[in-house]
């Protein structure tokens, strides 16, 4: 029996009425943009019009529900959408759905408490900030996170974090991290050992080290030391040792 690929009407649909976006607003300023070098501003000013054309046609925030202002796609129609965004250079940042923010916008959503979900998501899903999700490390291997190094530990209502981070997308600039270390080295199962916590950046105690150099250049995925960097337990994402479960659902659809 021959397997039908045909998407589902409404998944074909927003990929079309995307594509037809980024080939009739998108594409064209991309390229004059490139024709004339343009600087970091130029491009910002760019992208904060195109964002103003997504939002009229209905274009913004594909992942997130109505209530955040958003299309409220699921995984296969977000699939399509991010593939049509992807080619063009800016179309991830023109719907609010470029990486690394797209995917802390889902977790953030999923396992933030009201109060983090006003001081953090709204900002992001408002297309106000940038954010990034620290979790790998140079020092043990980025497939399994329960050899985490990077440690937190307790000190009266705050957390002491020291450790070390590399490839981290869009820290420099990022308003915040979603910053996973461990808080329970001796927790059975090990993946119960790591926790997830909301880092206001700058904050002392983190040092962007460089920007490491990927087959594509130069693109902000950065190296971060983290030395007795204090913060508040208010500031844990989801609970105590959940960490690793944060960190799949946070990558699941990433
Ligand atoms: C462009 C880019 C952006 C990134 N952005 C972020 C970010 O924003 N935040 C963040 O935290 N991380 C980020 N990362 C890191 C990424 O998550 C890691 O590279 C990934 O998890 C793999 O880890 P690693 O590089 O340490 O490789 P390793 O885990 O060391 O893997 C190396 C190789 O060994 C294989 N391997 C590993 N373990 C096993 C095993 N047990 N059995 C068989 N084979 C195995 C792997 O498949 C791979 O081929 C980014 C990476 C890149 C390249």
């Amino acid at each position: 029996m021959a397997i039908d690929f045909k998407l589902a009407p409404d998944v074909e649909q927003v990929r079309q009425r995307v594509r037809s976006f980024m080939e009739s607003r998108v594409r064209p300023v991309e390229e004059r943009l490139v024709a004339e070098a343009a600087d970091r501003s130029a491009y910002r000013q760019e992208i904060g019009r195109l964002r103003d054309h997504a939002r009229e046609e209905g274009l913004w925030n594909p992942h997130l529900p109505a209530e955040w202002g958003g299309m409220a796609l699921g995984p296969v129609a977000m699939a399509f959408v991010s593939a049509e965004a992807g080619r063009t250079t800016i179309g991830p940042y023109v719907l609010n759905a470029q990486a690394p923010d797209e995917g802390n916008m889902h977790t953030l959503l999923h396992h933030a408490n009201d109060e983090q979900k006003e001081k953090y998501l709204r900002p992001l899903a408002e297309g106000r900030c940038r954010s990034c999700f620290a979790m790998t490390e140079p020092e043990v291997a980025g497939s399994d996170p329960t050899l985490i190094q990077t440690s937190a530990i307790r000190d009266g209502d705050d957390w002491i974090v020291n450790g070390h981070k590399w490839f981290i997308s869009g820290a420099r600039g990022a308003r915040f991290a979603i910053l996973v270390a461990k808080t329970d080295p001796d927790a059975d199962p090990p993946q119960a050992r790591n926790s997830a916590f909301l880092v206001d950046l700058p904050s002392e105690g983190w040092e962007v080290v460089r920007d490491i150099e990927t087959m594509a250049g130069h693109g902000n995925h950065c190296e971060i030391r983290i030395t007795d960097l204090r913060v508040a337990s208010s500031q844990m994402l989801s609970e105590r040792g959940h960490g690793h479960l944060l960190g799949q659902a946070r990558l699941g659809p990433a």
